[in-house]
This record gives structure tokens, C-alpha cells and sequence, in this order.
């Protein structure tokens, strides 16, 4: 059986990691993986987090297993987080835990294909690279639409056109906030549109939640979410906790389902524990029970949230200004406006080759960096490069 194995290649972002780790340099920079850091260049473990793991070793409670749909508690509080202390959306929706963001996507994929195994998901390009290998597992088809920079923030024209011919029960994936890898944000203006244009079409939007909280604050970058859920009878929401609450390694998000009405979602959680239990059966415990003590209180976590969020706005403002005292070219300008931890520099593959084996400056590829991976004293030799390799 195994000689019959087709070949697969490593994972291309894995292989960069690896080269990193073994570059002896010391002025080396990873701005490869999509992990917050803080100046002294390590991902933390927030206090709040800290705090409740003492809190639930103390209280010790047995590892019995536990509900396929995970812990009750957490559900719960992400539902609130997502969807605010609105009745009216909280009496829709069925929120289940999931293995990490990544988990609640290929839920929501396979329930997808149990209900239309027709159906296309259409992503950003560029998107997020995990979209399609998640969406296409269960069978589903996979269409791209643009999304691109324009004066106004974002190209809705060039964005409503690719989706034009999507079909009634095709889904449209939308980044919540901070979009992965462009850091181009939707207005509320684009969300209305966006909004309205799938409800028009019998579209039904996928709100993939990785980043709230590092946009514009944890009320702001949820507001999209919510226009969509007002405006649309079937919302699909994948939510992670791996980076506001730093709990990447503990695999804790959710995956939610909106219906038009209570009745309407009768169906959905006996399928989404029948997929669960076919795949891990029940999801790891520690991190929700983590994630649900912080959101029965979460005063002192969205101070650290926020805290996190300034620090990646302040270094995009430092970037900002040095590559405009280097005089880089104008294409630069936008990483300043762009929200989150990824923007996309104007650069290809040979250009980012330089930055890796001229600067030991490591990005993807496609040219994405990881802004939330640098320190205030790497903001000038970053500038510097990106000024040296982007000039012929
Ligand atoms: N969606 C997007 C857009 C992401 O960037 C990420 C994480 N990089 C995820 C989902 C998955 O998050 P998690 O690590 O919680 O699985």
C-alpha cells in the first residue's frame, strides 16, 4: 500500500520555517508564521490565560469525555463575543466547538456538502491558502473572487463582478477583520453591499473569524459579521481563539450556524456531532474551558487584547514612516492603512528570494509578512531592505 502513495510536497510555509530556524544569522527576522509576537520577540501567554488555567488546575475537575458539541459554557460565550447581547441573533444560532478555526471551517464544509454537494465556495484571491484544500475535501467545487486595493479601500466592483455568477447556495467566504494575507479590511459601506448582494442571490456568506479584536477593536471587527447575520437567512461563522487569546497550540474555536429561525437549524447539530464523531469525536477540552472562564469576565483579557492590537498598529505606523524616510515607492503607502498582522508587499518571488538570502528577512513566497512578528528595532533594517530589493 504504501509504494501506491502519491507523492506530496511539504507544506511550502513549513519548509520556510525550517530554513529560518537553521539560518545562523543573527539579525534574522520570521515574519513567516501568523503569530503575534511581543518586543521581546516571543508569542505570550496573556495573563488572563494564565490566570484561569490556575483557576481550573486548582478547581481540578475530572477528564471524564465530554459532549461531541465540546464545553456548553464556551459555546456560549463565543456566540455573545460573535454576535453581541442581541437577542434576536443570539435566538438563531448554533454554535459548536471546534478543533481551532481550521476544525470549524471543514465542519461547516462537510455540513455544507450534506445539504448541496454541488454547491461552490468562492474565496478571496488572495486568500487564506487553507481555504480550498478545507472546502474541496468534502467534494465541494472552489471559485475565486478578487480582492484587490482601490482608493476607496477595497475594489467592490472587481469583487462583485467575479461573484456574479455564483448560484443560490453557493457560499462566499469573507474575512470577519484583519484578511489573511492582505490586511485590506472591508468598510462598513463594502459589508452592507457585500451583505446585500448575497442576500439578493440567495448566496450564504461564511464569515471566517480568525483575527477579532486586532482590526479596530473586539466590538468593531465583529460588526461586519453582524450586518451580514441581520441581513441574511443562513450565516456560516468559523471563529478562532488561537490569536486573542494565544491559545494557537490548544486548538480551541468554534464553528456556528444561523438560520432564519429556531426551527430552521433543528437539523444541524445532531449532523455537525454525526461529522465530529467521525472524525475526532469530541474536541480537546482544556483551551475552551480556558476561553469560556475569559468570557464569563473578559475585562482584563480585552485590555490585552487591545494592548496587542496597538502594538501591531504602532509598528505598522513605524514601518509606515521608515519606508517613507527611505524613500520607498508609493506602493509601500498602503501597509499603513491595512489592518491586522498580514499585508502583502508589492514584491515577487525573486524579490522576496533577496530579502531571505541578502537581508535574512523571512516572508512567504507570494510576498505576505507577518507584521505582528516584528520588533520596534527591526522596523528600520525591514525598511532598509524592503527599499533595496524592491529597486531594479
Ligand atoms: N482562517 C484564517 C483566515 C486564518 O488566518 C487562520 C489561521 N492562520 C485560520 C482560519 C485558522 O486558525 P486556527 O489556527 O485557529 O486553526
Amino acid at each position: 500500500m504504501l509504494a501506491q502513495l502519491p507523492p506530496a510536497s511539504p507544506d511550502p510555509l513549513w519548509s520556510l520555517i525550517s530554513a529560518y530556524r537553521a539560518d545562523p544569522r543573527p539579525e534574522r527576522m520570521d515574519l513567516v508564521v501568523g503569530m503575534y509576537r511581543d518586543e521581546s520577540g516571543t508569542t505570550p501567554v496573556p495573563d488572563a490565560v494564565r490566570a484561569a488555567e490556575t483557576r481550573l488546575a486548582e478547581a481540578g475537575a475530572s477528564k471524564a469525555y465530554r459532549a461531541l458539541s465540546g464545553n456548553a459554557d464556551f459555546n456560549a460565550g463565543m456566540a455573545r463575543l460573535l454576535l453581541g447581547d442581541a437577542p434576536a441573533r443570539l435566538a438563531r444560532h448554533y454554535t459548536m466547538q471546534s478543533v481551532g478555526g481550521t476544525g470549524a471551517l471543514r465542519l461547516l464544509a462537510e455540513l455544507v456538502a450534506c445539504a448541496t454537494p454541488k454547491a461552490t465556495v468562492w474565496s478571496s484571491d488572495p486568500g487564506y491558502v487553507n481555504h480550498r484544500p478545507l472546502m474541496t475535501a468534502p467534494g465541494l467545487g472552489f471559485e475565486t473572487y478578487r480582492l484587490r486595493e482601490a482608493a476607496q479601500g477595497l475594489d467592490m466592483a472587481a469583487m462583485l463582478d467575479d461573484l456574479a455568477p455564483a448560484k443560490p447556495g453557493d457560499v462566499v467566504i469573507l474575512h470577519g477583520c484583519c484578511h489573511n494575507p492582505t490586511g485590506i479590511d472591508m468598510r462598513p459601506e463594502h459589508w452592507a453591499e457585500v451583505s446585500a448582494f448575497c442576500a439578493r442571490r440567495g448566496l450564504i456568506p461564511l464569515v471566517d473569524m480568525a483575527y477579532q479584536g486586532f482590526g479596530d477593536g473586539m466590538e468593531a471587527d465583529a460588526a461586519g459579521l453582524r450586518r451580514v447575520v441581520d441581513d441574511n437567512p443562513t450565516v456560516l461563522v468559523a471563529a478562532s481563539c488561537s490569536k486573542n487569546m494565544g491559545l494557537y497550540c490548544e486548538r480551541t474555536g468554534a464553528a456556528m450556524v444561523l438560520g432564519e429561525s429556531p426551527a430552521a437549524l433543528s437539523r444541524v447539530a445532531p449532523l455537525l456531532e454525526r461529522i465530529a464523531r467521525a472524525s475526532y469525536s469530541m474536541p480537546p477540552e482544556h483551551g475552551a474551558a480556558v476561553a469560556a472562564e475569559i468570557l464569563a469576565a473578559p475585562e482584563a483579557w480585552l485590555r490585552e487584547v487591545e494592548a496587542m492590537r496597538r502594538r501591531v498598529a504602532h509598528l505598522r505606523a513605524a514601518l509606515g514612516a521608515a519606508l517613507r524616510a527611505e524613500g520607498a515607492s508609493a506602493e509601500f503607502a498602503a501597509l499603513e492603512r491595512q489592518k491586522g498582522m498580514f499585508s502583502l508587499l508589492p514584491l515577487g518571488p525573486e524579490e522576496m528570494r533577496r530579502l531571505r538570502e541578502d537581508h535574512a528577512i523571512y516572508g512567504t513566497e507570494t510576498g505576505r509578512i507577518n507584521v505582528a512578528g516584528l520588533t520596534a528595532a527591526q522596523v528600520g533594517p525591514l525598511a532598509r531592505a524592503l527599499r533595496q530589493v524592491a529597486t531594479p
